[in-house]
């Protein structure tokens, strides 16, 4: 695995992303909670591959006041003509329809940031481009149940995981929300067992949802998949794996963004590296 620290080092190439595709803002509607469904349509859509449940795509949004520019690969980061670097955020394709080339977003506002007012504000029209996918989740056909955690920022891959896994396998859903009452329908799953906890005020991002599954218990083997702020992240991994013992190879648990930090959890605009477990 590259680090982000590895990865800017002078003189390094990474592997260049996949192109952007320039798409429109199609429709913008509310979910529920506080996420935004944000669909895009254009042309250069098409064919765009179906991904796994929980991939990824990189946004293009357009810098305040300026055209949308696509930026040039310059073999380590994305930068724009005049060397600025572009507004690129991660985000989870939620569905995508290649021959209609269509693709749709659930995005998160929860206040600044650039992708949060982008959702919160987008006109139809407007553009955008999209490049990816990114790698998604792997799912264990052998494990007996599954334990899938996340934030709101993780919604659109729960919402694709409990869609993709069979319906005989247990499934307990644990989500935290920022915002009593800001609840989402998921999809639903004959064996899934969904429990919402509400982070209290003041509390660390996560730590409502750390604590939910650290109470839940892993029984073995039950696969896990789990995404958040990066540090609550970081705090699961450490019980998992340093106070459970449980194996890696069970479970993915990937910080999808960072507490004070604007942009990807990973900064360069390049492509994501593996998170640990993966
Ligand atoms: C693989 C992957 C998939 C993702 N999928 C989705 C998705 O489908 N939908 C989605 O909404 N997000 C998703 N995210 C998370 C998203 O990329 C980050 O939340 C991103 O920081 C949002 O960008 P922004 O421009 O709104 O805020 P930024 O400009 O990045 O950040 C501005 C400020 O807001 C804070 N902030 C960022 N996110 C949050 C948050 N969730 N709650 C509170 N404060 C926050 C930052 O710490 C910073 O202080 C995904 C991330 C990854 C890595």
């Amino acid at each position: 695995m590259v680090s982000g620290a590895e990865a800017s080092l002078p003189g390094r190439q990474r592997r260049e992303p996949p192109p952007f595709r320039r798409a429109v803002v199609a429709r913008r509607s509310p979910l529920g909670g506080r996420l935004v469904r944000v669909t895009l349509a254009g042309p250069e859509l098409e064919g765009f591959p179906v991904p796994p449940p929980a991939a990824s795509v990189r946004v293009l949004l357009p810098s305040p006041g300026s055209a949308l520019v696509v930026p040039v690969w310059t073999g380590n980061e994305y930068l724009l003509p005049e060397g600025r670097r572009p507004v690129l955020r991660t985000l989870t394709p939620r569905a995508v329809d290649p021959e209609r080339a269509v693709l749709e977003l659930d995005v998160l506002v929860h206040g600044e940031g650039a992708a949060s007012q982008w959702a919160a504000g987008a006109t139809v029209g407007s553009p955008v481009a999209v490049s990816g996918p990114g790698r998604g989740a792997v799912l264990d056909p052998g494990a007996s149940a599954y334990l899938v955690a996340g934030d709101e920022t993780a919604l659109a891959a729960v919402a694709q995981l409990l869609e993709c896994l069979p319906a005989t396998t247990a499934v307990t859903v644990v989500l935290e929300t920022a915002e009593p009452g800001a609840t989402v329908a998921l999809p639903g799953h004959p064996g899934a067992d969904v429990r919402w906890v509400v982070l209290p005020p003041g509390a660390r991002p996560g730590d409502a949802l750390v604590r939910a599954v650290v109470e839940t218990g892993i029984e073995p083997g039950t696969a896990l998949w789990a995404a958040g702020e990066a540090a609550a992240m970081q705090r699961l991994r450490r019980h998992l794996f340093d106070e459970l013992g449980l194996a890696r190879s069970g479970a993915a648990v990937r910080g999808y963004w960072k507490m004070g930090r604007a942009g990807d959890v990973e900064s360069t605009g390049a492509p994501q590296a593996p998170p640990p477990g993966g």
